[in-house]
């Protein structure tokens, strides 16, 4: 996926072992995703976000 905030940068959940973390990710019926817990990039922007049935919800 690429990162919401717009800054182009490609997020590879499944590859983020640096992070120790991994994400539960729920398809609902419509094939939206829901991940769990939040994303928060360690490096380059920064961003911190839930995905919530295919909708970006920030974080302060
Ligand atoms: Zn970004």
């Amino acid at each position: 996926m690429r990162c919401p905030c717009g800054c182009g940068e490609r997020i590879e959940l499944m590859v983020l072992e640096e992070a120790h973390t991994r994400w539960d990710i729920t398809i609902d019926d419509a094939g939206r995703p829901t991940l769990h817990p939040s994303v928060w990039r360690k490096s380059g922007c920064r961003s911190h976000f839930w995905m919530r049935r295919g909708r970006i919800h920030w974080c302060d």
